[in-house]
C-alpha cells in the first residue's frame, strides 16, 4: 500500500523515515555520552591518560560551536587520547552504529582515517579491522534482527559499509597506504575512499596517484571540496580530476564551479547544522546552499558529518530542510531517492533501498 506523500513533515515522521546517511566520520560521530562511558571505564582500569578531563567537562552538553580553528585538535588532543586501545574502539563503534539505527538510518556509509596506537599493538591495519569486525558484527545481528513494527514504514535493517579516508595532512606514500589498505579490505565492505582534515593544511597535488589507483580498481570516490574560504581554484581543478563520484560541503565556489558540477552529476554530501554551527557558512540554515543545489539535478544526500560534535541526527537535517526550504513530504521522499543512486554499496544495495522506497510513489 502506497503512504500518502502529502503527510505533514513532523521531526518523528522523518525519525521513521528510512533513510541513507553518506558522510559520517566514525570519530566525529561518537556522542559524548560515550566519550563519558570510555572515560570512567579507563579511569576504574587506572588507565586514563593523565590529566585527561572528563568528556561531559571538555567538550559540555549543548556546546556545538566548533569551526575550524577548534574542531580539528578537539580530535589530535582529546578524542584520540581517549579511544586508543580495541576496546574503547569497538565500543565506540558499535554505539555509533546504534545510534544511527536508532534514527532511522537504513544505509550508512561511516568514514574513518586509519590511525596508529602503537602503545596498545595498534597498526594502521588492526584499526581497520576492528572497526570492520564490529560493522560486521552488528551487520549480521541487524541482518537476523525483527523489524519494529512501530513505524508507520515499511523498514528494513541497517547495512553499513566503510570508507577509508585520506588525510590532507598524510604524505603521497601514507595516502597510497590508505588506498591499498581500502583495496585488501574491498571484500569486506571497505567501498570508498575519501580526502579529509584541515583544509589550511597540505598539497592535494600529491595524493593524484592514490586516487587514480582507488579508480583503477573500482573504489568509490568522494572528496571534501570547497570546505573553506581560503581554497583556490587551483585546488578546485586537481580535485575534480581525481574524478570523484561524490563531493562534500561544497560551500566556496568561484565562477564557473557550479555548471561544472552540474553537467557532472555529482553527488552532493551537504551538512547542515555542522555548516552553520561551524560558521562555515555566513547566516543560519535558510542561508545554506542546500537551497541552490536542490533543484539542480545533482543528487543531494543530506549528512551529518559530526553528529557527535554537533548534536543534529540524520532525523534532524532532514527536518531542518523541510522547514527552511518548505519541502513537502513528497519532496523529502525524492531527495532520499535520489542519494540511493550516488551510494557505493553496489547495485544489491540499491534495488533493496529503491523498493524501500516505492512505498512512498
Ligand atoms: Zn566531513
Amino acid at each position: 500500500m502506497a503512504v500518502p506523500s502529502d503527510k505533514p513533515v513532523t521531526l518523528s515522521l522523518l525519525r521513521d523515515l528510512p533513510k541513507i546517511e553518506l558522510h559520517a566520520h566514525l570519530s566525529g560521530s561518537i556522542s559524548r555520552q560515550c566519550l563519558h562511558e570510555i572515560w570512567l571505564r579507563k579511569r576504574e582500569e587506572g588507565k586514563l591518560p593523565s590529566n585527561l578531563e572528563d568528556p561531559l567537562l571538555a567538550i559540555p552538553p549543548g556546546k556545538v560551536d566548533y569551526d575550524l580553528k577548534t574542531f580539528f585538535p578537539l580530535f589530535s588532543n582529546y578524542i584520540y587520547h581517549l579511544c586508543f586501545d580495541a576496546s574503547s574502539i569497538e565500543y565506540s563503534t558499535r554505539r555509533v552504529l546504534e545510534d544511527f539505527r536508532d534514527d532511522g538510518v537504513v544505509y550508512l556509509e561511516l568514514r574513518t582515517t586509519p590511525r596508529t596506537s602503537p602503545e596498545h599493538g595498534i597498526s594502521k591495519e588492526s584499526y581497520v579491522q576492528l572497526v570492520l569486525s564490529t560493522i560486521d558484527a552488528f551487520n549480521q545481528e541487524q541482518a537476523s534482527s525483527k523489524q519494529s513494527n512501530e513505524s508507520p514504514f515499511k523498514s528494513s535493517p541497517m547495512k553499513t559499509y566503510l570508507i577509508l579516508s585520506i588525510d590532507r595532512r598524510n604524505t603521497a606514500a601514507e595516502a597510497m597506504e590508505v588506498v591499498d589498505l581500502a583495496l585488501r579490505y574491498q571484500h569486506r565492505g571497505v567501498v570508498g575512499v575519501d580526502l579529509c582534515g584541515d583544509p589550511s593544511k597540505g598539497d592535494v597535488a600529491i595524493f593524484g596517484p592514490a586516487f587514480e589507483k582507488a579508480d583503477d580498481y573500482d573504489l568509490g570516490i568522494t572528496l571534501h571540496f570547497a570546505e573553506s574560504e581560503s581554497v583556490t581554484e587551483k585546488e578546485l581543478q586537481t580535485l575534480l580530476s581525481f574524478d570523484p563520484h561524490r563531493i562534500g560541503h561544497v560551500i566556496h565556489l568561484p565562477e564557473g564551479y557550479r555548471e561544472e558540477i552540474a553537467v557532472r552529476k555529482l553527488g552532493l554530501e551537504l551538512c547542515l547544522s555542522c555548516n552553520v554551527h561551524a560558521k562555515m557558512i555566513t547566516g543560519g540554515v535558510e542561508n545554506h546552499h542546500f537551497g541552490y543545489w536542490k533543484n539542480k539535478g545533482c543528487p543531494i544526500a543530506l549528512s551529518t558529518d559530526d553528529v557527535g560534535v554537533f548534536c543534529s541526527p540524520l532525523s534532524n537535517e532532514y527536518f531542518l530542510a523541510a522547514s527552511h526550504f518548505n519541502l513537502s513530504f513528497a519532496e523529502i521522499v525524492q531527495l532520499c531517492k535520489g542519494a540511493v543512486e550516488v551510494i557505493f554499496g553496489g547495485d544489491e544495495e540499491k534495488d533493496r533501498l529503491r523498493s524501500l522506497y516505492k512505498q512512498f510513489s
